[in-house]
């Protein structure tokens, strides 16, 4: 079978340096917010050209302490997309502030600049931020987004859990907004060993009170002036995630080199395959397709030795927890259309060119 993703690979493919980085630290006595952690956020920030980062616990955490540090508080109205990972919306949740859905660009997958002004206009008085996220490792339409919220005085974070080194007209992801947000979940395109996470940003007003939230409140040690979580990022995964950036460009690149194959390979009518911008510099976290006969074609897949995933079933706000019809009073026929459709083929670095033939293969030969 071809796996859909495959983070041990990216351990074995570095296998040495990780192991020494673990020894490393368990021999330092040192594993909370020591040297690992100071170095990594200065290296993360560097790659992003951020002027800091601060490492956190997840991705999740990282959205919620932004948003919190940006002073979104329960009840605030939170403008993001229904389309992306529930994790988005869990941390807007978490605050108590409450999620407004703005659907997506077909094109994209990303918040549509259109939607998001008639959910402004809508909202206005209600909104106190904007989550844009750049799903799949595609930027979302930053200049546009910004132009708005900033027509609004509304913040704007974005979550690049999936677009670690994407960039759009020349400049990465996350320091297009206020503060930008990260995941280090094993399976993206800069993966720990574990759970982990980092919010970067360019003025240095957010900092202390980032570096405070995410350790109790503490201003200095023992000493709480504001309210505070938990959510460090440990010093094992910090020495992991720097072993891990030296290959984030060469991973990407491989990434969108597996994405031309794709590209190449698969032509059918019937499939729409993941569109380019010469704006943008797309990461490719996923290769997503879309095509009516979604389910059928996974099935398929399947019985020839593929996997694949659905990111995701069902938008957030089709979901259970989340279905309350005060965060959605209007349609989103693209999110909706979309999530019926879309198929993300296997996709890591470490993917042999005998692999990504045999995914070209079996979906030309699945197609119905
Ligand atoms: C993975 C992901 C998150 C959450 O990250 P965790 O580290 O799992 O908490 C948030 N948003 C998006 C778009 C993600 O893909």
């Amino acid at each position: 079978m071809i796996p859909q993703s495959s983070p041990v690979s990216a351990y074995l493919g570095q296998r040495d340096e990780i192991d020494a980085a673990i020894l490393r630290v368990l021999g330092s006595g040192r594993y909370i917010l020591g040297n690992e952690v100071r170095e990594f956020e200065r290296e993360f920030a560097a790659a992003h050209r951020a002027g800091w980062a601060v490492g956190v616990a997840s991705g999740t955490d990282a959205i919620e302490i932004a948003l919190r540090v940006l002073g979104v508080g329960p009840g605030d109205g939170v403008l993001t997309v229904s389309h992306t990972a529930v994790a988005t919306v869990a941390a807007i949740a978490r605050i108590g502030a409450v999620p407004l859905f703005v659907d997506v660009d077909q094109a994209r997958y990303t918040m549509s600049p259109g939607s998001l002004r008639e959910a402004l206009e809508r909202t206005a008085g209600k909104a106190r931020a904007v989550v844009a996220v750049h799903l799949y490792g595609q930027p979302a339409a930053m200049p546009e987004i910004l132009a708005l919220a900033r027509a609004y005085a509304l913040p704007v974070v974005e979550d690049c859990a999936q677009a670690h080194g994407a960039s759009l007209d020349g400049h990465p992801v996350g320091t297009w907004g206020d503060l930008g947000c990260f995941s280090f979940y094993p399976t993206k395109n800069l993966g720990a060993f574990g759970d982990g996470g980092a919010v970067v940003g360019v003025d240095e007003r957010h900092l202390d009170a980032l570096r405070a939230v995410r350790e109790y409140g503490w201003e200095t040690r023992y000493v709480s002036r504001q309210f505070g979580v938990n959510s460090r990022l440990d010093e094992l995964q910090a020495a992991v995630l720097r072993v891990r950036l030296a290959a984030l460009d060469d991973d990407n690149r491989r990434r969108r080199n597996i994405a031309d194959l794709y590209d190449e390979g698969i032509t059918a009518d019937c499939i729409i395959k993941p569109p380019r911008f010469p704006d943008a510099k797309h990461v490719f976290h996923q290769y997503v397709i879309q095509t009516p006969q979604r389910d059928h074609l996974q099935k398929a897949l399947a019985d020839h030795g593929v996997a694949s995933l659905v990111h995701y079933p069902k938008a957030v706000h089709q979901q259970p927890a989340y279905d309350d019809e005060s965060f959605q009073p209007v349609a989103l026929p693209n999110t909706e259309d979309v999530v019926s459709r879309v198929l993300s083929l296997p996709m890591f670095p470490e993917m042999t060119l005998a692999q990504v033939a045999a995914v070209c293969a079996a979906v030309m030969r699945c197609l119905p």
